[in-house]
């Protein structure tokens, strides 16, 4: 039997590379750059595993969608730390907490003396915030290279360019650069910062709301933060701005003032793949899947569009997300 060809070695061709594989079909990737890498926008991202916050801002099916993403990573990577999402916002901005509360689910809300529980470095800065407990992170870099070596692990094979002969089916999940056959695929850009702040311990994201500046913080060890994301509508890749690296880090300093002597280790920004409507997409044509239009939620739903991927390559349904099938 042919191998099941994948483009595209980021979040989305590895989780349909996994899932194939488990489901015990052979597979193999075609990646100019196999390895995770800044090359892939899965490379930026902070990994939030947050269904229930995205809601806030997403339509419904990336919550539904997206419920099942904190069970499948830690099965397949064994990298998910399930400590919750805690929702914060300053005084002057309480307003949006309510907002943030009244647009989503899966939340309790907390007093002063319940954040400092959660987070004793927060102790006595916030008087009120939303915890939602059933949310994880991971950290992006770390789960993708355990999805690639638990792919090698099973002899899937990783190439540079496509080998002969041509598959029976390919899958395309080339992220942005699939513009050339996904012509209504668009990106949004993502600025983020790479912080050390040793001062500072968090146990979980903590998202800080703000009208026009939210900003998530997520801890990944060590005294290491990443700092994200801008929401802009661009393609551009590649050097963040002064403005960007600006609001993020003044939005973190008002989180905590310790901030302020961090480290910036690192700055990077990407252009997320995505649809008009900010959900992802199927598509067959011929012998080509499609793949695309993770948006913001890559970690979130890749586990689900690749479980959608391989109903359809195993029965030929039309899974919902589907929004063409041609010959
Ligand atoms: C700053 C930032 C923060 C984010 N935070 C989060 C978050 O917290 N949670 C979350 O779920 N999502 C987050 N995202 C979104 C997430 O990163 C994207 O949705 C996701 O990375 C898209 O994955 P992809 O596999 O489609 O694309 P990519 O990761 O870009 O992968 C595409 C791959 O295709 C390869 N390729 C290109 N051309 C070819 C070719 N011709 N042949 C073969 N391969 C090719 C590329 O080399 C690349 O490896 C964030 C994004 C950004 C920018």
């Amino acid at each position: 039997m042919k191998p099941f060809r994948i483009l595209g070695a980021g979040v989305m061709g590895l989780a349909i590379a996994t899932e194939l594989a488990t489901r015990g079909h052979p597979v193999e990737l075609v990646d100019p750059e196999p390895t995770p890498g800044p090359h892939g926008c899965s490379w930026w991202a902070g990994g939030m595993l947050a269904p229930y916050c995205e809601r806030e801002s997403a339509e419904e099916p990336v919550e539904r969608l997206g419920l099942g993403a904190i069970d499948w990573w830690d099965r397949h990577t064994g990298t998910v730390r399930r400590n919750g999402t805690l929702v914060l916002a300053l005084a002057r901005d309480q307003g949006e907490l309510a907002r943030f509360a009244r647009r989503s689910r899966g939340h309790r809300p907390l007093d002063a003396a319940g954040i400092a529980a959660l987070e004793p470095d927060l102790a006595g800065r916030f008087s009120a915030g939303l915890f939602f407990e059933d949310e994880a992170h991971l950290s992006p870099r770390a789960a993708l290279t355990a999805l690639r070596d638990g792919l090698r692990a099973r002899d899937v094979a990783f190439h540079r360019a496509p080998p002969s002969p041509a598959p029976a089916v390919q899958i395309d999940a080339r992220g942005l650069a699939a513009r050339d056959a996904l012509t209504d695929l668009r990106g949004v850009r993502g600025e983020m910062l790479v912080l050390r702040c040793p001062d500072v311990t968090l146990s979980r994201p903590v998202r800080l709301l703000h009208p026009r500046i939210p900003l998530y913080i997520v801890p990944r060890g060590d005294g290491i933060f990443m700092l994200g994301a801008t929401m802009i509508e661009s393609d551009r890749r590649g050097i963040v701005t002064a403005r960007s690296v600006l609001e993020l880090l003044s939005a973190a300093y008002a989180l905590h003032p310790a901030f302020g002597e961090a480290e910036v280790l690192e700055t990077g920004a990407d252009a997320r793949p995505a649809f008009p409507d900010n959900l992802p997409r199927l598509r067959r044509r011929g012998a080509t899947l499609y793949a695309n239009g993770l948006y913001r939620h890559g970690f979130l739903l890749a586990p689900a569009v690749a479980a959608m991927a391989a109903d359809h390559l195993e029965t030929g349904i039309t899974p919902a997300f589907m929004d063409e099938v041609s010959a």
